[in-house]
């Protein structure tokens, strides 16, 4: 079911994404040679509860964190752990969410970890390239499938693997809500696109193929090449216009 969101309701959902994209700014900036995911955790954690929000990833079917930080060839859903520490060259991704109001905030990014090869560098790129062409496709009388088509489309044209086994989703009072919004699709086709929807938009790009595995800790997503993978994410709201980033600081 796909519940439309009020005028009050998407002011609650730019607040709680106003604090899941400064906390996932903070986390970012303490991406460095030597740190551990832990320690990115905490920095995450520490600035949501400052804000009287609830950490969206916490306890979700078990997960044990708050942030999921996948680092080169893992493409999510990475545990962060005080054993790992991160290197020159690392690409990380950070996903995170927070709640506030009862409503969810959900985003990501990929960072880099010093200096990173250029290879590294361009599929960081054109994932975020891809999803900004997806949120330029995400307006109130477009479909689905024009947001899926045009980010698989930048990035095959690239060369790179399109992931097709994870999604992203409609978000508000539950993180993951309908519909599910694959990273591929056909233009003109799939649901149709109204205002007050709100999505999470979430590309996951790998530098080789789409093919994935999970690891035997059940959650962590890696390449199944064990080449890089790259995620960028926004929740935003549909409108008639432009939609609306809601995870902006
Ligand atoms: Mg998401």
């Amino acid at each position: 079911m796909i519940v439309l969101k009020t005028r009050r309701e998407l002011e609650l959902m730019r607040e709680a994404g106003r604090i899941s994209a400064t906390a996932l700014k903070l986390a970012g900036q303490a991406v460095e040679p030597g740190v551990t995911t832990a320690e990115i955790d905490r920095v995450a954690a520490d600035y949501i509860k400052s804000q009287g929000a609830t950490a969206a990833f916490l306890n979700y079917n078990g997960f044990p964190a708050t942030a999921c930080i996948s680092v080169n060839n893992e493409v999510i859903h990475g545990i962060p752990d005080k054993q790992h520490v991160l290197r020159e060259g690392d690409i990380v991704s950070i996903d995170l969410g927070a709640v506030y109001g009862g409503y969810y905030g959900d985003n990501a990014y990929t960072f880099f970890c010093g200096r990173v090869s250029p290879e590294a560098e361009r599929l960081c790129t054109v994932t975020k390239e891809a999803l900004y062409l997806g949120l330029r496709k995400a307006v109130a009388g477009n479909r689905l499938g024009d947001v899926g088509a045009a980010i698989a489309q930048h990035c095959i044209n690239q060369g790179y693997g399109v992931v097709r086994d994870y999604t992203g989703h409609g978000v508000g009072t539950h993180l993951h809500e309908d519909p599910s919004i694959p990273n591929y699709g056909t233009p003109g086709r799939g649901m149709r696109l109204l205002p007050g929807m709100t999505l999470a938009i979430e590309p996951m790009i790998n530098e080789g193929t789409e093919a994935v595995r999970v690891l035997k800790n059940g959650w962590t997503v890696v390449t199944a090449d064990g080449k890089l993978s790259a995620h960028f994410e926004h929740s935003v709201a549909v409108t008639d216009g432009e939609c609306l980033i809601l995870t902006r600081c």
